[in-house]
């Protein structure tokens, strides 16, 4: 069986009853978090986990509302006494992610346990239930990334974790379905992000053989009243704190 538990619902714009993007994914003996929005050390607190219990964090992409709370979970294992190998998957430029966590004083000598900061490509790896395919989240940015001459290589991805029961899919953010389509084809739960791409981008996701599509990223205002007006079987918006089983 697999578990899959909202830390946050939230989009980039802070909501006073949302915390922003993170999911927690417990599936066969493994407990996985994907994205680290704000607020998810504080939701992972209330769930009382072992600082040992995460085995991997993945981050989707660089926006604010999906990897500003890596850094104080990192304190807080730290803090708590984690001693297990922490790998987190990120997106691109691990080296600068390294020289961050350095200047926020959070040195890996004082800690108790192994960060390895690891690319994405070595997720299916490490973990040959989980997969990746990059979106079209970030390709809006080229013409900034050339003026300023920047290592940015507009890496966003979408993940996709394998289990008996079914697979979970988690969109994280995208400016269209179109980019994930094939991807999520088959899967039992898809996990999409509503807030971004057109409501009949989001509804074309109807045909992929989908058992249950939740709508996450504070799904935007058309989608919303369409639901509100006709409730799907396959459709519903994602709950924070909410656990959704496979
Ligand atoms: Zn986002």
């Amino acid at each position: 069986m697999m578990e899959i538990r909202i830390l946050g619902a939230g989009s980039g714009m802070p909501d006073k009853d949302l915390h922003s993007s993170s999911v927690l994914v417990q599936s066969e003996g493994k407990t996985f978090l994907l994205d680290c929005g704000d607020g998810c050390s504080y939701s992972l607190t209330k769930l009382d986990l072992d600082p040992d219990a995460l085995d991997a964090v993945i981050i989707t992409h660089y926006h604010p509302d999906h990897v500003a709370g890596v850094f104080l979970l990192i304190q807080m294992l730290y803090l708590a006494g984690r001693e297990k190998v922490l790998p987190i998957y990120l997106p691109e430029r691990e080296q600068d992610f390294g020289d961050v966590l350095k200047m926020f004083y959070t040195f890996s000598e004082k800690f108790n346990f192994e960060l390895r900061l690891k690319p994405m490509t070595s997720l299916t790896e490490d973990y040959p239930q989980m997969r990746y395919a990059l979106n079209d989240h970030l390709q809006g940015y080229g013409e900034i990334i050339a003026k300023h001459a920047l290592k940015n290589r507009q890496c966003a991805f979408s993940i996709r974790i394998n289990s008996k029961a079914g697979d979970f899919v988690y969109s994280s953010d995208i400016s269209s379905t179109d980019s994930i389509a094939d991807f999520v084809e088959g899967a039992h739960t898809l996990l999409l992000d509503a807030g971004h791409p057109a409501a009949e981008q989001v509804w074309k996701m109807a045909n992929r053989g989908l058992k249950r599509i939740l709508l996450t990223h504070r799904p935007n205002e058309q989608i919303r009243q369409a639901l509100a007006q006709k409730p799907d079987n396959q459709f519903e918006e994602a709950r924070e704190g909410s656990i959704y089983r496979i």
